[in-house]
C-alpha cells in the first residue's frame, strides 16, 4: 500500500509529522525549523487555495496539489485525507501524466482545430489575398505560441535554396528574416537527419539561420521531399510550449505549407498555361490529335480559331480541305505513313486560300505516335511559317535576281585570286561572253596583260600595284576582245584581306566604257568646233546677267568695245547706252519669259572712238526652275552701215521733198515780201507828197515787220526741216508735226485754190521718234494729194479740191488722217505704192521715195502707215503707239 504515491501524516494544524512512498525524494524539503514543516510548505502558491482551514475540514474532497519538484517541474498529485489514529493520513498519487496527456489531448483537438481553420483560409482566400492571409496566420500562431519571430521558408527549385517566404515577428523582437531571404542549402541538412521537429541547440549547423539564439524548425514534407519549413526564433518548444506535441507541429505546418504550395503551384500552372495559351496564338501554332482511322482530327483551340474553324474537332477530310490542293495529297499519305507505320510526319503545307494574289500562309506539321496497343495515340502540332517562308521565299527570289542581274549586267564581275604577289581570274559572270567574247578559260595566269592594249600596259600595271597597296583602285584601260577590237573598260575593283591583313583576293567590275569614251571626245571636239565658230563668228555673241554684266563675249564683240576678249568678262553692256536706251533694253529683258525666251531688237551704242553704233540684237534668256531669267545668250550684228544709208536715204528723201516744194516755198517767201514792196511803195508815195502822217509810218512799219517775221519763221522752220535728225528718238507731241507742215504749206494750198480742212486736235500725247521725220511724213502725203488733185482739176475745171486732216486716239494709239478727194489710187496699185521709186508721175517730177520713206519712218517709230481708198479719194492713216511717260 506504501510502496506507491506519496503518503503524509499531517497533524491537527497541517503540519507534516512523517512523510513515506517513493515520491517523498522528489519533493523539495522546506528548510528546518522549530515546528514541523506546514503541508503548505510543500505546495506551490496556487494549491494554498484548495486547502483552506486544517485537514478535518478536507475530509471527503478530492485534493489535486502541485508540489514543488527536485527535478524542476512540479510535481502534480492527487489524493484524499481520512483519519489515522490521531493523525490524519493524505494519501496522495502522482497524476502528472494523466493531466499532460489531457492537456495534451486538449491541445491536439485545438492544434488539429487550428490547422483546419489556418487550411481553410489558405484555400479560400483570392490569389491576390494570399500572401497577406499567410501573414495573418503567421501572426495567429505567433501569438497564440508566443512566438516572437516566425517564418514560413519554402524550397526555390530555381535558386536550388530555401528562402523565406513570408515572416511575422513580434513589434518588441529583433527582426530574424525578411520576405525572399535566401538561407542558401543550410536547412537540406536536416531533413536528412531528423525528420522530425527540430531543437536548435542540437543542429548548431542551423545557428546562422536564427541569429545564434534559440530556435525551432518544424518540416513540411510532401511526395517530393521537404519543401518547406516553419521556422521559429528565440524560442524553444519544449519548454514554452511542452503540451503542443511533435505531431502537432508538424500538422500546423503542413497546414500552412500544403495549401500555400498547392496554390502557388496552381498559379504557377496556370501563368504556364496562359503562356503556353499566348505562345500558341503568338506563333499560330497549336497540337492536333488524329482519332479513329484518320476519322477526325482534334485541333488546340487556339489553332482552331487561327485557322477559323468552326469546331475543335472535324471530320479529317474537312481539314484536308483547309490545306493547299498542290500540298493535300502528300499529306494525306503522310498521315497515312504516321497511322500506319509510326512513321514521324514533318511536312511544309500551304494552306487554300480564295484569293490567290495574297501571299500564301504556311504551315510546318510535325506528327508523331505515342504509346501502343489500346493507348496508342498519334499527335503533332503545327506552325505558321509563313513568316520564314516567305522570307526564304523573297530571298530566294532576290537571290535570282541578283544573279540575273550579275549576269545580265552590262558589266562584268570578276573575281582575281591572289597568287604569289599576283592576281589571277577565278571568276567572271556571264557577262563576260556577250562583251570580249572570252570565256575564264581564254584567262590563263598571265595572258590578260597580253590583251591590255599596249599604250595602257603600264597603267594596267600600275592599278594592280595600287590594289595591293591601298585595297582598291579604279581604272581605265583598253582591253582586245575575241575579234581583235579594243573595248574602253572602267576597272573598279577592291582587295580582301584574310584575318592577318594578308591579300586573298580582288573582287571587281568592269564596265565597257567605249561609247561613253569616244562620246566624251566627240563632245570635246564638237565643243570646239563650237568654240572655234563662236570665236570667229564675224556676229557678236556673248553671255549676260539680267544686269547687263558681262560673262562672256567673242572676239568681234571685244573689237567693237575695244577691249581684249579676256576683259569682257565683268564690264557692264549698259555703260555704252544712253540712260533711256539702257532702261527701254532692261525693260525689253523684263519681257522675256520661259514661254517666249528670245527677243530682238536694233539697239543703239554710243562706242569708244565712234559717234553711234546700231546693231541689231537678238536675246535668248535662261531660266531656273521658278522660271527666274538667269543669264541671256545673245547674238548681235553691226547695223550702223545700213542705218547709215537708211538715214542718207530719208535726208535725200526729204531734200526732194523741199526741192517739190520749192515752189510752194518762194510763194511762201515771196508772200510777204509782195506785202513788205506794197507797204514801202505806199510809204514812199506819201513822203514824196509830203502827207507821211508818224501814225501812217509806224502801221506800215508794223505791218513790214510782220511780215519780215513771218518770213523769218518760215525760213527758220526750213532750216531745221531741212537738218539730219537726231541720232535718237524722242518722245514729241505729234501736233508739233502738224504744225511745221501747215507752216511750209498752208499758203501754198491756198494759193493753189486747195481748201485745207483742220480738225482741231483735241486732246495731247506723245508718241516716240522725231519729229522732223512725222513732218516729213504728212508733208509727202500732203503733196502727194496736192499732185492728185491739181491733176484732177486740170482735167475738170469745175472741181472743188480739199484735203482733210484729223487726228484721232484710243488708249494705246493715236492716228493722223490724211484724206483727199483726189479720186484715189487705182486698186490694182494700191499694193505697190510703198515700194520703193514706184511713181506714176512723169520722169523728173517724181522720185517714188516719198511713200517708201514715209513708210519706213512710220515704222522706225513703231507704228503704221496704210490707205485705203474712201468715196472720193485717198485716205492715209499714220497709227502711232503712245508712249506713256514712265
Ligand atoms: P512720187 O510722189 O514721187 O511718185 P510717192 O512714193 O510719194 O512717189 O508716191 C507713189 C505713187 O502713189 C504716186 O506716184 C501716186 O501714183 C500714188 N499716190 C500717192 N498719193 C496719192 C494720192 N493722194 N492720190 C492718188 N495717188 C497717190
Amino acid at each position: 500500500m506504501h510502496s506507491v504515491g506519496l503518503q503524509m501524516q499531517l497533524n491537527a494544524e497541517g503540519r507534516v509529522v512523517q512523510l513515506s512512498g517513493p515520491l517523498r525524494h522528489l519533493l523539495v524539503q522546506p528548510p528546518p525549523g522549530a515546528q514541523a514543516p506546514h503541508l503548505l510548505d510543500f505546495l506551490l502558491p496556487h494549491s494554498n487555495l484548495v486547502i483552506e482551514g486544517s485537514p478535518a475540514d478536507w475530509q471527503g474532497q478530492t485534493l489535486d496539489l502541485d508540489f514543488y519538484s527536485l527535478n524542476g517541474p512540479p510535481l502534480h498529485l492527487r489524493g484524499w485525507v481520512q483519519p489515522l489514529a490521531d493523525v490524519w493520513l493524505l494519501q496522495m498519487l502522482d497524476i502528472g501524466d494523466l493531466l499532460l496527456e489531457r492537456r495534451q489531448s486538449r491541445n491536439r483537438e485545438q492544434c488539429q482545430l487550428l490547422a483546419m481553420q489556418i487550411a481553410g483560409q489558405l484555400r479560400l482566400c483570392s490569389l491576390t489575398r494570399l500572401p497577406e492571409m499567410l501573414a495573418e496566420q503567421l501572426q495567429n500562431l505567433a501569438q497564440r505560441f508566443q512566438i516572437p519571430c516566425i517564418a514560413l521558408a519554402l524550397f526555390d527549385e530555381q535558386e536550388q535554396g530555401w528562402q523565406i517566404h513570408q515572416h511575422y515577428a513580434a513589434s518588441d523582437t529583433p527582426q530574424l528574416w525578411q520576405n525572399g531571404q535566401r538561407l542558401g542549402t543550410g536547412l537540406d541538412s536536416l531533413s536528412g537527419s531528423a525528420p522530425q521537429h527540430l531543437n536548435l541547440r542540437e543542429h548548431p549547423r542551423l545557428q546562422g539561420t536564427f541569429g545564434n539564439t534559440d530556435g525551432f524548425a518544424v518540416p513540411y514534407q510532401d511526395a517530393q521531399g521537404v519543401v518547406a519549413w516553419l521556422l521559429c526564433g528565440y524560442f524553444t518548444a519544449p519548454q514554452r510550449a511542452p503540451d503542443v506535441t511533435e505531431r502537432d507541429w508538424l500538422q500546423i505546418t503542413a497546414a500552412l505549407a500544403c495549401p500555400l504550395l498547392e496554390r502557388l503551384r496552381e498559379h504557377r500552372h496556370h501563368l504556364q498555361l496562359e503562356r503556353l495559351e499566348s505562345l500558341q496564338s503568338l506563333l499560330g501554332t497549336g497540337w492536333w490529335e488524329v482519332f479513329g482511322d484518320l476519322g477526325d482530327i482534334q485541333l488546340a483551340p487556339s489553332l482552331a480559331s487561327t485557322l477559323n474553324l468552326e469546331a475543335t474537332r472535324l471530320p479529317l477530310q474537312n481539314w484536308l480541305a483547309q490545306i493547299h490542293p498542290a500540298d493535300r495529297e502528300e499529306l494525306r499519305i503522310r498521315l497515312q505513313d504516321l497511322q500506319d507505320a509510326s512513321t514521324p510526319l514533318l511536312l511544309c503545307v500551304r494552306l487554300h486560300r480564295a484569293d490567290d494574289t495574297l501571299a500564301p500562309v504556311w504551315y510546318r506539321l510535325q506528327g508523331q505516335a505515342l504509346g501502343v496497343g489500346k493507348s496508342r495515340r498519334v499527335v503533332g502540332f503545327m506552325l505558321d511559317i509563313s513568316d520564314i517562308k516567305n522570307q526564304e521565299q523573297n530571298a530566294a527570289a532576290a537571290h535570282a535576281r541578283l544573279n540575273n542581274l550579275i549576269a545580265s549586267s552590262p558589266a562584268v564581275i570578276y573575281l582575281q585570286r591572289y597568287v604569289e604577289g599576283a592576281l589571277q581570274p577565278v571568276f567572271f559572270s556571264d557577262s563576260l561572253m556577250p562583251l570580249l567574247g572570252w570565256t575564264l578559260a581564254d584567262c590563263a595566269p598571265g595572258t590578260l596583260v597580253a590583251r591590255v592594249h599596249p599604250d595602257d600596259r603600264l597603267q594596267y600595271f600600275e592599278r594592280t600595284r595600287q590594289l595591293l597597296r591601298k585595297g582598291s583602285v579604279r581604272a581605265r584601260y583598253r582591253l582586245r576582245d575575241s575579234r581583235g577590237g579594243y573595248h574602253w573598260l572602267l576597272d573598279e575593283a577592291r582587295l580582301l584581306r584574310d584575318d592577318l591583313g594578308l591579300p586573298v583576293e580582288a573582287v571587281g567590275l568592269w564596265l565597257d566604257v567605249t561609247d561613253a569614251t569616244l562620246a566624251t571626245e566627240q563632245v570635246r571636239q564638237s565643243e570646239e568646233r563650237y568654240r572655234i565658230l563662236v570665236e570667229d563668228s564675224p556676229a557678236m555673241i556673248c553671255r549676260y546677267l539680267p544686269d547687263l554684266t558681262l560673262t562672256f563675249g567673242n572676239r568681234p564683240l571685244a573689237t567693237y568695245l575695244e577691249l581684249a576678249p579676256e576683259q569682257l568678262p565683268g564690264v557692264n553692256l549698259g555703260s555704252w547706252m544712253s540712260g533711256e536706251q539702257r532702261d527701254a533694253f532692261i525693260r525689253r529683258l523684263n519681257h522675256l519669259s520661259p514661254e517666249f525666251p528670245v527677243s530682238s531688237a536694233e539697239i543703239n551704242l554710243q562706242l569708244p572712238g565712234r559717234e553711234h553704233a546700231w546693231w541689231v540684237w537678238s536675246d535668248r534668256g535662261v531660266f531656273d526652275e521658278q522660271g527666274r531669267l538667269l543669264e541671256v545668250q545673245a547674238v548681235g550684228r553691226d547695223n550702223t552701215e545700213v542705218r547709215r544709208s537708211q538715214q542718207q536715204l530719208t535726208q535725200s528723201a526729204k531734200m526732194a521733198t523741199l526741192g517739190e516744194m520749192a515752189t510752194g516755198l518762194a510763194h511762201e517767201i515771196n508772200q510777204p515780201l509782195n506785202v513788205m514792196r506794197m507797204a514801202v511803195v505806199n510809204v514812199l508815195k506819201r513822203l514824196n507828197n509830203g502827207d507821211a502822217q508818224v501814225d501812217y509810218l509806224i502801221d506800215k512799219l508794223t505791218r513790214i515787220d510782220t511780215q519780215v517775221q513771218r518770213a523769218a519763221r518760215v525760213v527758220d522752220h526750213l532750216r531745221v526741216f531741212g537738218r539730219r535728225s537726231e541720232i535718237e528718238q524722242q518722245p514729241f507731241n505729234p501736233t508739233l508735226a502738224i504744225e511745221g507742215t501747215l507752216s511750209l504749206l498752208s499758203e501754198d494750198m491756198h494759193d493753189k485754190g486747195v481748201d485745207l480742212r483742220i480738225s482741231e486736235c483735241g486732246f495731247e500725247v506723245q508718241v516716240r521718234g522725231h519729229v522732223d521725220q512725222l513732218e516729213q511724213v504728212l508733208i509727202n502725203l500732203m503733196v502727194n494729194a496736192r499732185d492728185a488733185l491739181l491733176d484732177k482739176r486740170e482735167a475738170n475745171p469745175g472741181f472743188k479740191p480739199w484735203i482733210s486732216l484729223y487726228t484721232e486716239r484710243d488708249t494705246h494709239s493715236v492716228r493722223l488722217w490724211v484724206e483727199d478727194n483726189g479720186g484715189g489710187i487705182d486698186p490694182r496699185l494700191l499694193e505697190r505704192i510703198f515700194e520703193p521709186f514706184f511713181t506714176t508721175k512723169a520722169v523728173g517730177v517724181g522720185t517714188g521715195l516719198g511713200l517708201s520713206v514715209s513708210y519706213g519712218i512710220v515704222e522706225n517709230m513703231g507704228g503704221k502707215l496704210s490707205v485705203r481708198n474712201s468715196a472720193e479719194g485717198a485716205r492715209f492713216c499714220i497709227e502711232l503707239p503712245i508712249v506713256v511717260p514712265d
